[in-house]
């Protein structure tokens, strides 16, 4: 049985960001929906979040702060997103934004993107439990992959049983449907995902129509869709899959104990998919340098749990590119 705490309970907030601080999994409400998470600093516990929802691929995750001010320890705030911080924070809004370079955050949690996704919930209990971690907190939709958003306490418990170390009672989310996306790293902003700011009241703010994600198809430089998010990082050297040693030139990456003693670096030692998935990102950007490999090769994966998400990061790395 996962354990519940009705959000009003002296102490339940504090045992919450306690959890969080020590890299577990809290399931907390927001305006839109509950969220799933984890301290935005640990790339450990974001993989956990990864674990938990039992999703096939890595993809970015929201990450909350409970004040605008803070965001720009993480993000660069440019013109368009002050605008709409203005507007709509807190509230239903996730920003897109350029990632800070140097900022102490998980690479996983913007899966391996130079931009992170940002948002000041308004909901009470959520602030205070941001407040009391003081951290940022990654947190996508608190249910299993593939199942509807959670708006009550009982239907996180419903899908995520017992992989969620404590979840905050806090009744139905007001919204109950997800906060709106809008992309403002670049040039024009887009919106990526409808949700709970009407496009409409964005770009009254904005004083300019957004690009929609259905216009943004052709334009190299402009953000795609969520669905198509896939194309995320990819290395700039060739990536050799299922390899058992590597090639003169190729840096291998290992995985597990029986790794080669050639390996230029191991996703885990132990073998542990959870360490695999926390250390993906970083050891790519590392291997990725032409001045030291002609290429990547990667040690087979266990094709279950986390290890899928990581077998379908390195397949769209080595896949040819367009
Ligand atoms: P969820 O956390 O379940 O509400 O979903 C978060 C969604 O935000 C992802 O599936 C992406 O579509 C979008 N997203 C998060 N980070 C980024 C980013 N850096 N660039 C573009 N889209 C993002
Ligand atoms: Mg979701």
């Amino acid at each position: 049985m996962t354990r519940t705490l009705p959000l009003a309970d002296p102490g339940a907030i504090s045992e919450a960001a306690r959890l969080l601080r020590a890299g577990g999994l809290v399931a907390f409400p927001t305006e839109t929906v509950y969220g799933l998470g984890a301290i935005a600093t640990d790339e450990t516990a974001v993989a956990g979040i990864f674990e938990a929802k039992g999703r096939p691929r890595f993809n970015p995750l929201i990450v909350h702060l409970p004040e605008r001010a803070r965001v720009d320890e993480i993000a660069e705030i440019t013109p368009d997103a002050a605008r709409l911080a203005d507007a709509f924070w807190p509230g239903p809004l996730t920003l897109v934004l350029p990632r800070k370079a140097g900022a102490d955050l998980s690479l996983l949690a913007s899966a391996g993107l130079p931009t992170i996704a940002v948002r000041v919930p308004a909901h009470e209990g959520a602030r205070a439990l941001l407040e009391a971690v003081d951290a940022p907190v990654a947190a996508p939709s608190a249910n299993a992959s593939g199942r509807l958003s959670p708006s009550t306490a009982a239907h996180v418990a419903a899908s995520l049983r017992d992989r969620v170390d404590l979840i905050l009672d806090g009744g139905p989310c007001a919204v109950g449907l997800e906060s709106a996306i809008v992309d403002a790293s670049g040039a024009r902003p887009a919106l990526l995902r409808p949700g709970g700011v009407a496009a409409e009241e964005i770009e009254a703010a904005l004083g300019r129509p957004l690009l929609r994600a259905d216009e943004s198809g052709a334009d190299a430089g402009s953000p795609k869709a969520p669905g198509m998010l896939a194309s995320h990082y990819a290395p700039g050297l060739p990536i050799r899959l299922d390899a058992r040693a590597p090639r003169p030139g190729e840096a291998f990456l290992a995985f597990g104990a029986d790794a080669p003693a050639a390996a230029a670096a191991n996703l885990s030692p132990t073998g542990d998919l959870r360490e695999a998935a926390a250390t993906l990102f970083a050891l790519l950007h590392e291997l990725d340098d032409p001045t030291r490999y002609a290429g990547i090769a990667a040690a087979q994966i266990p094709e279950v749990g986390l290890g899928r998400a990581i077998n379908d990061r390195l397949r769209r790395a080595a896949a040819p590119r367009g």
